[in-house]
């Protein structure tokens, strides 16, 4: 039977939750164990499909076509494990099911409540499919005395009595705060935020002390007695320079030694970091650099584009050079601003987006990497986008638009209305609800012989994950590949355009899935080693 290790966080949020659960993972991972990472979010939205990038940071898209919280994604980058709708969960999702079965009649005329059925359903949750694993690791979101965890942490603490002494352990991640006037560190928001999770039943295991310095030994001291834990498991959870350093970091510092001992686990194989130390030297030590201007429109918050920072990282690794991005804002290259911000990149990226606020700006930048033979790499809308391009400035079509940005115009880009899942015909219409209802999840793309993309992923079939609610027109393929965009990859049944590309161009291939998504640092993807290698020929060429 899997043993649970609970994550929680205290003091304030964005303490790197996500990256400590997925480097336990990892650590465990190291010594043999098979792991599992779940992460329960405690907030109203069904999944965070619907929510605003800026406001939640990336969706992160499974192979099973879940949206889901982009601490999934570093989940998958750590352990390789991938995930599934089944590892995130929200309250709205709970609530949604529960509300769904009371109609039907389920509850049989019970009183439907907080206690027992939604901690039920949590519950419920976390133990689903869990048999064959040593460990699953389950991170809950927000922070503790946050009201709508309640349940949640709840749930947790009834998990820990019901299941055989010995099977959990919960973790808390705190901050131990600098304050510069009184030069000192302080413990108190962790005594209290402790205190806070021992009123709902909850004695933390071990405790990770996020902090910008080393924390003295009387001050972890001090933590351990306030906090009613083992000396041993007050863990220091220092800033690194980069995030792929925080597994070594965290054994070095004894976490997976202080894990196994809470679980009276005493006779574990010893860890294997070796690729993880040889993932830092390289990230360490790169033998150049280059730049690659990403042009999208949430470039306020980093957050909102995770995983394609990540690929660069991988992308840097496979290539020996650091990857700096340069975020411009698609606004900055629309009307008469021109294309300065583009000026001394060694290549461009347009991600994936939606709406037409920055789609003209995003256009231009396109066509100023066609014009210049500076590689180019389009990403779901930014291959929408390389389309319309393509058919405004060489094929004529001055109105070629995409009809998620304008109804009226050639519609180069038009809403998906029929496409197969799984020998399944899925139908959508111009008012389907928006919420889980796009081309989502892995889909597999045919590539062409001889193509760029057939050579950079060495073979002819491929599975990528997909989010996006329009295609590209078929109708406009033969005039598109006469003036040189190629259909390097489409669907089995060729009906959707997976790839294009350039022929006429250095490295200009834009796609219509979301390769992000399943690039890792032992393992970087194909088109972003590819592109990054391009970017470097670049490099050498200004
Ligand atoms: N907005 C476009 C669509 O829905 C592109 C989506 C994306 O870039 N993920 O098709």
């Amino acid at each position: 039977m899997a043993q649970f290790i609970f994550i929680t966080g205290g003091v304030v949020s964005s303490l790197g939750k996500g990256i400590a659960s997925a480097a336990l993972g990892a650590l465990l991972q190291a010594r043999g164990y098979s792991v599992r990472l779940r992460k329960l979010d405690p907030y109203l939205n069904v999944d965070p499909g619907t929510m605003s990038p800026i406001q939640h940071g990336e969706v992160f898209v499974t192979d099973d076509g879940a949206e889901t919280d982009l601490d999934l994604g570093h989940y998958e980058r750590f352990t390789g494990v991938p995930g599934m709708q089944s590892d995130n969960v929200t309250s709205g999702r709970i609530y949604k099911t529960i509300l769904e079965k009371e109609r039907r009649g389920d509850y049989l005329g019970a009183t439907v409540q907080v206690i027992p059925h939604v901690t039920d359903a949590i519950k419920d949750f976390i133990l689903a499919d869990t048999e064959d694993l040593d460990f699953v690791l389950c991170e809950i979101g927000g922070t503790v005395g946050d009201i709508e965890a309640l349940p949640f942490f709840e749930a947790i603490r009834q998990v820990s009595q019901q299941l055989p002494r010995h099977s959990t352990v919960f973790i808390h991640l705190t901050l131990v705060p600098f304050i510069p006037s009184a030069g000192e560190l302080k413990t108190k928001p962790t005594q209290h935020s402790v205190k806070e999770l021992r009123s709902i039943g909850i004695q933390p295991d071990i405790l990770m002390c996020r902090c910008d310095r080393e924390i003295p030994e009387n001050e972890l001291k001090k933590i351990a007695r306030f906090c009613n834990v083992r000396d041993s498991a007050v863990i220091p959870a220092l800033d690194v320079a980069s995030i792929y350093d925080v597994p070594v970091a965290y054994h070095g510092e004894g976490l997976d030694r202080e894990l196994l001992n809470a679980f009276g686990i005493n006779n574990a194989p010893a860890p294997d970091l070796e690729k993880w130390e040889r993932v830092s030297r390289r990230i360490d030590a790169p033998e150049g650099e280059v730049s690659v201007a990403v042009v999208g429109k949430y470039t306020e918050l980093q957050d909102a584009y995770k995983s394609i920072m990540e690929s660069f990282v991988h992308a840097g690794i496979a290539n020996r050079v650091k990857v700096n991005i340069k975020w411009v804002d698609a606004d900055d290259l629309s009307g008469n601003k021109g294309t300065d911000a583009l000026r001394r990149v060694d290549a461009i990226m347009v991600p994936g987006g939606f709406g037409k606020r920055g789609s003209e700006g995003k256009i231009r930048a396109i066509q100023y990497a066609r014009e210049q033979s500076i590689p180019y790499f389009g990403i779901c809308f930014g291959m929408q986008m390389a389309v319309v391009e393509a058919a405004r400035n060489l094929l004529g079509i001055k109105d070629a638009i995409s009809t998620e940005l304008d109804e009226k115009g050639a519609p180069l880009i038009g809403l998906m209305t029929e496409w197969m899942k799984g020998g399944e015909l899925k139908k959508r219409g111009i008012d389907t609800a928006l919420g889980g209802t796009m081309r989502l999840g892995a889909y597999d793309a045919v590539l062409k012989q001889g193509s760029r993309a057939a050579e950079i992923y060495g073979k002819d079939v491929i599975s990528e994950r997909h989010r996006h609610r329009y295609e590209v027109n078929m109708h406009y393929r033969k005039d598109l590949e006469k003036a040189g965009l190629v259909f390097s990859g489409v669907s089995p049944d060729g009906l959707l355009p997976e790839i294009v590309e350039r022929t006429d161009h250095p490295w200009f291939v834009a796609v219509q899935f979301h390769p992000e998504f399943k690039s890792r640092p032992f393992d970087p993807h194909p088109l972003f080693a590819s592109f990054i290698a391009a970017a470097i020929e670049q490099g050498r060429l200004v």
